[in-house]
């Protein structure tokens, strides 16, 4: 059956950035069919027996991209937020202590959850176990990458890396042909992996064209390792083994040199920009500005919900507005058109995705999310990007569709109950390490 929404301003992130206001979408099974203005909507007779919804004056923009994130870290959130040594204090121990496949399960599940309701619908994850988390982000509708990361000295779920590396592969083979689930391997850093990790990695994924995807150029302490043990800079040396390429999608990227941005543009690597995570650890605002200058691909990542609290993009774009306009001293720098791009169809871009998500265009997956514009804080709107950007926050996202199945519904999961989600997973952190600091 046909499904056709109406009476929306459809931001479809086209090629032309085409609005239809007041437009149509029109979708059957997991297909878009056609959108355009309400005056080219098809005859009743084309379009008998479909479902039409009311979209009530709402934004419907392409299903958003994140870029970036650990999924199975929720129990982590707001842990020692604002300790200096985090990392070491909290995330290491916690993680080995506590960290096991059904906590990544059920926070995978959460976090799917959360992006869900506020219009994420692909994304790109970054953690261990990952089957646990493909499984999860299959149940809960997502359209996901599960990258299962490997490190040198070892974590979580394996201690040796090429343990790891070869879980990540046969995952790979796992979900070749699932329509919506994907993995990769996906090493930690560029100074917690040897060379021969980054290489067996980077092999995996190229051969399987799935996203190579390693946190780049973030930590003081890497800039340091690079510039005393190797002369160079974190993206000098993943060039100089050959592992930045086309299917690289390197997190972060925030001290960089005029060399470093000319590596990542002949090579075609990816940036996955993650402006709340980087500021809130005063590790500085990558140079996007300068990345888009030279038309390097940028999309936008939450980081974890460690790191960045929110798993939700609507927070990021306005934060990317505000930190760049800032820093460049020029209000009219970084205009919301290209952060809503960023958001989506330069999202899909960087995974190699843009023939199947990122617009709302005949032919792709009907990946939508509806923002409704009936509340206090939409009103009024004379530019639809404007309002994404700068007024609207997850709680007005309406209603959000993947591969044509409607998951988030009058602002609420349809296939689940949120509750549901926290209950399991609040029970599974009380028999854990995470009892001794949760207060609710
Ligand atoms: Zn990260």
């Amino acid at each position: 059956m046909k499904t056709v929404i109406i009476n929306v301003i459809v931001v479809t992130m086209n090629e032309a950035r085409e609005i239809h206001n007041p437009g149509f979408v029109m979708f059957e099974k997991d297909t878009i069919l056609a959108t355009g203005p309400m005056k080219d909507l098809p005859k009743e007779e084309n379009v008998s027996g479909a479902h039409f919804i009311d979209g009530k004056n709402g934004i419907l923009m392409p299903g958003m991209v994140n870029l970036h994130t650990h999924m199975g870290m929720i129990p982590f959130r707001g842990l020692g937020d604002d300790c200096k040594d985090r990392l070491r204090v909290f995330l290491l121990p916690m993680e080995n202590k506590a960290m096991d496949q059904e906590m990544v399960y059920l926070s995978t599940r959460y976090a799917a959850g959360e992006m869900l309701l506020s219009g994420v619908t692909s994304v790109l994850d970054m953690y261990y176990y990952e089957e646990e988390a493909a499984k999860a982000m299959d149940e809960m509708g997502m359209r996901g990458i599960a990258g299962q990361t490997v490190m040198n000295e070892g974590a979580c779920d394996f201690s040796d890396p090429f343990d790891a590396i070869a879980y990540g592969e046969r995952l790979i083979k796992k979900y070749a042909a699932h329509p919506r689930i994907s993995a990769c391997v996906a090493p930690h850093g560029t100074s917690t992996c040897s060379k021969e990790v980054l290489l067996a990695a980077y092999q995996a994924d190229a051969s399987y064209q799935v996203p190579f995807t390693i946190h780049t150029a973030e930590m003081d302490y890497e800039m340091e390792y690079f510039r005393k043990d190797y002369g160079m800079t974190p993206v000098q040396y993943l060039d100089s083994i050959g592992v930045l390429g086309e299917v690289t999608v390197a997190a972060h990227c925030i001290h960089m040199t005029e060399e470093d941005l000319l590596l990542l543009k002949k090579s075609g690597a990816k940036v996955a920009h993650c402006i709340g995570s980087n500021t809130k650890a005063a590790k500085g605002v990558a140079p996007v500005t300068n990345m888009l200058e030279k038309e390097i691909p940028v999309g936008l990542g939450t980081d974890g919900p460690a790191s960045g609290n929110t798993l939700d993009l609507l927070t990021q774009m306005k934060l990317c507005a505000d930190f760049h306009k800032n820093e460049t001293k020029d209000r009219s720098a970084f205009p919301a058109e290209i952060i809503v791009s960023l958001a989506t169809i330069q999202g899909a871009k960087a995974l190699g995705l843009d023939a199947v998500t990122g617009s709302i265009e005949p032919g792709k997956q009907a990946d939508m999310v509806l923002v409704e514009t009936g509340s206090a804080n939409m009103f009024p709107v004379y530019d639809p990007y404007s309002a994404l950007v700068y007024s609207a926050n997850p709680s007005n996202v309406e209603a959000v569709y993947v591969a044509g199945e409607c998951l988030v519904k009058d602002k609420s999961l349809v296939n689940v109950e949120l509750n549901e989600l926290r209950d399991s997973l609040i029970q599974k952190m009380k028999k854990t390490e995470f009892r001794k600091y949760m207060v609710l």
